[in-house]
This record gives structure tokens, sequence and C-alpha cells, in this order.
């Protein structure tokens, strides 16, 4: 493992199944045909991460860890942290306040049942903490998590927020640390490249680059993975063109990059990371 100027980069996983997608609209059916590949989507994943001695951060979504809780508990047992991508991959923006307390604090209660410890981070559906709803920081303080990673700094179809530090950071208006995903600057110019779409649609030698440049920096690059996008046998749907993009465009080209990515970098959940850096993360 070459470990670009002895920087861990922090690695993180999305929890949760192909069709949680918000830009999708399936019928009941076409859900069906991909619900419940979740689980061996992820146990793939684990088992790619423990064979390269790699660890990260697996934000689970509540409907997720509701109905699969063995998942979790392998997740927790196999030493990777949790974290939780809240209950039904609901737009934080979309949702008032009220409704967002209770149902993060349901789910954060319920994975903490089934993994037998605390969650203290936290990562919104989407990146849809916005400008418009900066308020769920402080809710997510509220119920004791440590960090967030929800805010992308920079616009994306449904979330982001472009001028938003691109570092990890501290949010003095809720008291909470920010873990946003790395994304590439040229002046004034922002791109995320380190997970999803992004991952998927650019050549792997521009993904190595970036993080090589935020690491000869000292700055631990954030990526962020979905199983499902490493599942080559996603069964195809009938769903036009544009969520034929979403779900299947070059899903043939996440698994080799992410075991290059895995040999090239060294990676860690965001806990350890945070702790390395004298930044508080109890669990
Ligand atoms: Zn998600």
């Amino acid at each position: 493992m070459v470990h670009v100027d002895g920087v861990k980069n922090i690695l993180t996983v999305d929890v949760e199944e192909a069709f949680h997608r918000n830009d999708l609209h399936l019928s009941r059916r076409q859900r069906e045909l991909l619900r419940g590949r979740v689980v061996a989507q992820t146990e793939h994943l684990i088992a790619l991460l423990r064979s390269s001695g790699q660890r990260g951060t697996f934000f689970v979504l509540g409907e997720v860890a509701e109905q699969y809780p063995a998942l979790v508990k392998k997740v927790a047992e196999d030493g990777f942290e949790l974290g939780l991508h809240g209950y039904h991959h609901r737009l934080v923006y979309e949702q008032g306040e009220k409704e967002f307390r209770r149902e993060t604090q349901e789910a954060k209660d319920m994975l903490e049942r089934i993994g037998e410890r605390e969650i203290v981070g936290f990562r919104a559906p989407s990146w849809s903490i916005t400008n418009q709803s900066l308020w769920a920081l402080r809710v997510l303080t509220d119920m004791g998590f440590q960090y967030d990673s929800s805010i992308l700094p920079a616009m994306a179809y449904l979330g982001g927020i472009h001028r938003s530090h691109p570092g990890i950071h501290w949010r003095t208006e809720a008291e909470i640390i920010e873990v946003p995903p790395s994304i590439f600057r040229l002046g004034s110019f922002r791109l995320p490249f380190s997970g999803g779409l992004y991952l998927r649609t650019l050549p792997y030698r521009f993904i190595r680059y970036c993080i090589r440049r935020l690491n000869k920096k000292g700055i631990p690059a954030v990526i962020y993975l979905h199983p499902w996008e490493m599942d080559t046998e996603l069964p195809r749907l009938g769903v036009g063109w544009k969520g034929r993009y979403a779900l299947y465009y070059n899903l043939q080209t996440v698994q080799n990059k992410v075991e290059r990515l895995l040999k090239e970098f060294s990676f860690a959940p965001v806990c350890e990371v945070l702790r390395d850096a004298d930044t508080f993360c109890r669990s």
C-alpha cells in the first residue's frame, strides 16, 4: 500500500438500495426488483475492504437497518465505524425541522440498539443539507452527533452549497464538525470527484490526481461509495435515459477504480482521522 505523504484518507459508504436515489421515479414493481440486494452488495464491499486491510465509515439508512439488522451487526463487528444516513432517504430541505428531528432520532435510537454503540456521525441523503436546511446541523448537535458529512461544497442536482468550506471544519453556528466530500478546485471552479456518479464518470487517473493533490498539502480526501454502484448485475429496468444514466452508467468501472484506490491510498473511518487530528470523537 502506498501512503502518499503518510496521509490517512477517509472512506465512507452510504448503505442503501439502488432505488433510494432521490432522482428516480420508480414503480412499486421496479422497486421490488431492486430490493434486498443491499445485503450482498455491502458484504462484497466489506470483503474487499477487509482483504486490503482498509477501514471506513458506513452510514446506514434507517430502513436498511430495520430490515437487515444482521448486516448492521456485521459492519460493526468487522471493525468499521457506524454512522446514520437518515431513516427513509428523504431530502432534508423537504422535511420540516420537527419531522427531521423525529425521524432522525428514531433512526439513531434503532441503529444504536442494533449496533450496540453510540452513533456520532450523520450523512444526509443526496447532500440535502443546503442553505435552506442549515438548521438541521443544530438538530444533529442536540441529538449528540459529533460530526456531519452532508454538505457538498459545490452545486449538484439535488443539493450542495457552492461556497461552503471544502475541507473538514468546525461549524460555529451549530457546534459540530463538518466533513465534506472532497472536490477539485481551480479558481472558483469546483468539481466533485470523490464518489457516486462522479466516481463512475471520471477517469481513474483524474481521481488519483485529485487525491494526491490534496494529500501533498497534508489534507485527507473524503471518498464516498454506494455498495449498489459495484453491482454489475443490477436488474435492468425501463427507466428512460435519465434513469439509465443515474442507475447504470459506468457501473462496470467502479470495482476496478475502488480496488486501485484501496491499493494506492490509505483509508480510515471518519472518527479515526478526526481523533488523529486532535478533534474529539468519542466512539
Ligand atoms: Zn444516499
